[in-house]
């Protein structure tokens, strides 16, 4: 049993630790005033790291990383900002993902290139969920009719991240009336076509630096070759799309909460109260040992599910605990971080409010918690006896 990172993914560590602490921390805080997506950082992390390709295979342009690369990116991009990590975390993780696993040759060649650099317009997105249905995308609504050669959609979408800047969004449809799991199908949706619809960007909580969308489709036309692998195999697919998002999620509140810690540890050094520092205090100790446990216990277990998806080896209960644990984590310790700043820690002036509104949507997308409940308990309840 080995814990150290390899060289490589050490090096690799460094390498986005370094970019992201020069590029994206120091203007996070205006960024999200300002609601703003951060292009510069995502050009440079595209064309210097690959950022905007870790998923995708060298011979369409990206830079392959494995599962645990992937996390320690992701994780790194949070401790910077919380909404550029979403940018990323969303584009390869869910927008590149479902093509590299299940596109053909052709629909690689076609989509992949295209999207690895962080150019304006170039991004990535997946839209599932709809006005009235997110949990249960059995439920979806949006349908897909072949005419002769081509896809008819029809529907709308809802809270879709980087749709507004997206060269395509993987569309989860309905192919087939019935509620089952062989009635939906992924079809790919270049945004340049008639009848499709982005709405401006919600007004959100947090994560002020990327954009979730509403989207109409108005009978949108495309190619009948766009759909991903075999009609009713769209919830099949996405499920195991999402088991892929959860690491990255957990690795994102895992980034964010390690933030909000370092912030606390430096405030409660320096502030005095009864003539003493924060940090003498023993109710202020425990906290920050509760946090520096916590997120040890996150990263190990975000580390965990991504070595077991980087194996080839089963993951999604793996990934289901990680994001569960690892984002009511984030929620606990940006509390803390904030409750040790006083004050202050209400006030825009301080990052941890920031990062506090930021780790909120964490329990909520890709899987809320009590859906990660219903994986887990799944699998307890089942006869396998051992969980990994
Ligand atoms: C900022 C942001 C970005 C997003 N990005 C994307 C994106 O890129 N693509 C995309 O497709 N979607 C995206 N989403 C949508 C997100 O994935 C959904 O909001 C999420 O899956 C929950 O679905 P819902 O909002 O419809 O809630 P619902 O499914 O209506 O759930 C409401 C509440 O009920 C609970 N609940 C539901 N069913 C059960 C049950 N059986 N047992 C117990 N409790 C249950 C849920 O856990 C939740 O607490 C994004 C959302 C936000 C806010």
């Amino acid at each position: 049993m080995d814990f150290d990172l390899s060289p490589e993914l050490r090096m690799w560590r460094d390498a986005v630790h370094n970019f992201v602490a020069k590029e994206i921390k120091p203007h996070a805080a205006e960024y999200n005033a300002r609601e703003e997506i951060m292009w510069p950082a995502l050009q440079k992390g595209g064309q210097q790291l690959g950022l905007l390709g870790m998923t995708v295979p060298e011979e369409y342009g990206g830079s392959a990383l494995g599962a645990l690369g992937m996390a320690i990116a992701i994780e790194e991009l949070g401790w910077g900002d919380g909404g550029t990590a979403l940018v990323v975390a969303a584009h390869n993780g869910l927008g590149c993902a479902p093509i590299v696993m299940f596109g053909n040759e052709a629909q690689k060649r076609r989509f992949l290139p295209r999207v690895v650099a962080g150019e304006p317009g170039q991004l990535a997105a997946l839209a599932l969920t709809e006005p009235n249905a997110g949990s249960d995308l059995k439920g979806i609504q949006t349908r897909a009719e072949l005419e002769g050669d081509t896809w008819v959609i029809s529907g709308s979408k809802m809270w879709i991240t980087n749709a507004g800047e997206a060269d395509y969004i993987v569309t989860l449809v309905r192919t087939s009336p019935e509620r089952s799991s062989h009635s939906l199908s992924l079809i790919v949706v270049p945004t340049n076509v008639d009848g499709l619809h982005v709405g401006p960007p919600e007004k959100k909580m947090g994560l002020g630096t990327t954009h979730s969308h509403a989207i109409t489709y108005d009978h949108v036309r495309v190619p009948r070759e766009n759909l991903l692998g075999e009609v009713g195999h769209g919830m099949y697919q996405t499920l195991q799309v999402l088991d892929g998002g959860r690491i990255s999620i957990g690795a994102l509140a895992l980034g964010i909460a390690q933030a909000a810690f370092e912030e606390a540890v430096a405030y409660a050094k320096q502030r005095m109260t009864f003539g003493k520092p924060l940090a003498a205090r023993q109710a202020i100790q425990f906290m920050l040992a509760d946090m520096a446990t916590e997120i040890h216990a996150a990263r190990l277990m975000v580390y965990h599910a991504a070595w077991l998806k980087q194996q080839g080896r089963p993951f999604s209960h793996a990934a289901a605990m990680a994001k569960l644990f690892a984002t009511e984590m984030a929620e606990r310790v940006t509390r803390n971080a904030i409750q040790i700043h006083g004050g202050y820690g209400y006030s825009r002036e301080f990052p941890v409010e920031r990062m506090y509104r930021d780790a909120r949507l964490m329990t909520i997308g890709e899987g809320t918690s009590e859906i990660q409940r219903i994986v887990i308990a799944r699998r307890v309840l089942s006869s396998m006896a051992s969980l990994f």
